[in-house]
C-alpha cells in the first residue's frame, strides 16, 4: 500500500524516505513513481567558478540549450562539500526508479582553476581522493578556464581532470563536449 504519497510534484528539496518504502498499485503507475523518484532532484553537473557572472552565464546555456539542471560552487572547497553533499544524498534517498547508479555523483564538474580558498586544481585532487578511482570513472571533471597554454593544460590533466575547455564556451563547443562525454546529449 503507499501510504503519505502525495499526488503533486516534489517540492525543491522535498524528500520522501517513505517513497522507497512503498509498493506499487493500480493507482501510481511506473511513469509517475519514475518522476517522483528522488534522483529527479538531483542535477547531473555541478558548475564551479568564482565569478559568479560565469555560473550563471554557464547555467543558462545548459538549461536553455540542452535542459540540464546544475548546481554551483564557488571554488574548489565549496565544490568538494557539494560532491560529499551528493554522495550522501544518493546514499540517504536511493533512487527507486532504476535511472541512477547508486555509485553516481554529478556526472559532469565544470571547474574554473584560478579560484581564492582552494583553487579546481586542488579541489580535483581532494575530490579525486574523496571519491576514489572506481567512483571517479563515472565523472567528468573539465576545466574551464581563460588559460590556453600547453603547460596549463598539462597542469589540469595532472591534477585529474579529464580535459579542457576555454571560457567564453559556445553552446557549440558545449554540445560536443557534452556528446563526447556524457549520455545526457545526443
Ligand atoms: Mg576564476
Amino acid at each position: 500500500m503507499l501510504r503519505n504519497f502525495p499526488l503533486r510534484p516534489l517540492l525543491n528539496g522535498e524528500r520522501l524516505q517513505t517513497l522507497t518504502q512503498c509498493t506499487i498499485n493500480n493507482t501510481v503507475t511506473p511513469q509517475a513513481l519514475s518522476d517522483r523518484c528522488p534522483c529527479k532532484t538531483r542535477p547531473p553537473i555541478l558548475a564551479v567558478d568564482d565569478n559568479i557572472f560565469n555560473i550563471v552565464a554557464l547555467q543558462t546555456v545548459l538549461e536553455y540549450d540542452f535542459n540540464l539542471q546544475s548546481e554551483k560552487a564557488l571554488n574548489g572547497l565549496e565544490a568538494l562539500a557539494k560532491v560529499q553533499e551528493r554522495a550522501k544524498d544518493v546514499a540517504e534517498y536511493p533512487c527507486i526508479c532504476g535511472k541512477e547508479d547508486p555509485d553516481s555523483n554529478f556526472s559532469v564538474i565544470f571547474m574554473d582553476c584560478n579560484m581564492p580558498i582552494m583553487d579546481g586544481f586542488m579541489g580535483t585532487a581532494r575530490i579525486k581522493e574523496y571519491l576514489g578511482d572506481e567512483k571517479m570513472k563515472k565523472m567528468v571533471i573539465v576545466a574551464l578556464t581563460a588559460y590556453t597554454g600547453e603547460q596549463f593544460k598539462e597542469k589540469c590533466l595532472m591534477s585529474g581532470m579529464n580535459g579542457y575547455l576555454t571560457k567564453p564556451i559556445s553552446a557549440g563547443q558545449l554540445r560536443a563536449f557534452l556528446r563526447e562525454h556524457t549520455k545526457h546529449v545526443q
